[in-house]
């Protein structure tokens, strides 16, 4: 077998993670035991959950260990087996690391996919993939949408948010705004994914975000599906209906904060609303996944959904591609190329 190429993480960032966080490494690719096999990873999934892997606290997985290549999701041909459940040949769908090979085992993270089913194999990464489902059921189980509800997404031009967006549209919400960066972003909310209205939060005030969401939303947000925090999740929190529902998705704004985290500011608005707050983690969803991406699919034959992935490419790019993430330099789904 070739050498195997893998991006370790040896020192935990301090804040926006530097090149020397990460060391580059080839070698052997390993022997496989009975039961195992080896995976060629075409694709690694960029998360910006990777982030909180990269530190040693508590979380609801254990920290990414010093030494080891970074942990990802991939796609990717299996190109040796010692299983009759998984062939040589065999695409394959798992959480693995960003390395040129990876070995896994029948009964682990892996799922067998068919890339026959989709135009990119990547697709298993974006829209049937975490990104696909978080949005899906993070909307529909955890903010509990009732027809007619004014939704706020905020990092809504993202890959998460433009799925939450459109999938509020195709349930009933009567008005779908979202939050982004920039007038291209802003301008793709409406013309592609279809929300009614946009907010460029870039160069805005907390005063400013309030009164802007409030000028969409006079009476209020009945859902915020919440990817940001920061300021943007207190100006949310400013503007709730009664008895709104936040599913709180992701923080991105404070992944990087070296030293203490800000925090919310604003909480005493979910009392003078009774509204609620719900942490959501798509894994709670595996056992439901096949129903997810059954509907997901089917949006997506009829024109329902549409998803855009950034495909970036080469296992050396990794730490810019990755960076993009914080910086808004990613339209889609971040992805990057592992194999040649
Ligand atoms: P993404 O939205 O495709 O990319 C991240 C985007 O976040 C950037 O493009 C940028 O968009 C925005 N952003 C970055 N830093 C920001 C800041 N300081 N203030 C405002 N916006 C900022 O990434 P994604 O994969 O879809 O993830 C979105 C969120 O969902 C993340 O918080 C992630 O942790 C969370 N998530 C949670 C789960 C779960 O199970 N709970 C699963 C998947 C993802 P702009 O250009 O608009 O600034």
């Amino acid at each position: 077998m070739p050498d195997n190429r893998r991006f370790l993480l040896v020192r935990r960032p301090d804040g926006a993670p530097v090149a020397d966080d990460f060391r580059l490494e080839t070698g052997p690719t390993p022997d496989l035991a009975e039961g195992q096999f080896l995976i060629r990873n075409h694709y690694a999934s960029l998360d910006p959950a990777m982030r909180g892997w990269m530190d040693d606290e508590p979380s609801y997985m254990p920290p990414i260990p010093l030494g080891t290549p970074v942990r990802a999701s991939t796609v990717g041909v299996v190109a040796e087996s010692r299983t009759d459940e998984f062939p040589v040949g065999t695409w394959v769908v798992g959480l693995n690391a960003i390395e040129e090979y990876s070995v896994s085992a029948a009964g682990g993270f892996s799922q067998a996919i068919d890339p026959a089913m989709v135009p990119s194999p990547t697709n298993f990464l974006s829209v049937l993939g975490a990104v696909g489902m978080t949005a899906y059921f993070g909307y529909l189980e955890v903010c509990k949408p009732n027809p007619g509800d004014v939704v706020l997404v905020t990092g809504a031009a993202g890959a998460v948010g433009s799925l939450v967006g459109q999938i509020a549209k195709a349930n009933g919400a009567s008005k779908v705004i979202g939050i982004a960066g920039g007038p291209e972003k802003c301008a793709r909310l409406i013309e592609r994914y279809k929300f009614d209205a946009a907010i460029d939060y870039r160069g805005k005030s907390l005063d400013d975000l309030t009164a802007a969401i409030a000028a969409e939303a006079p009476d209020g947000v009945n859902v915020i599906f919440e990817n940001v925090g920061g300021d943007i999740l207190d100006a949310g929190l400013n503007n709730l209906a009664m008895y709104a529902r936040i599913g709180l998705c992701g923080l991105i704004s404070e992944y990087n904060n070296a030293g203490g985290k800000t925090g919310a500011r604003n909480i005493w608005q979910l009392i003078v609303k009774r509204a609620s707050l719900t942490g959501l983690l798509v894994a709670d969803y595996v056992p439901r996944f096949g129903e997810g991406i059954a509907q997901m699919a089917a949006w997506m034959q009829s024109g329902t959904l549409v998803f855009d992935e950034q495909i970036d490419e080469g296992i050396e790019n990794a730490l810019p591609a990755f960076l993009k993430l914080f910086s808004g330099g990613n339209d889609g789904k971040m992805i990057l190329k592992v194999a040649p």
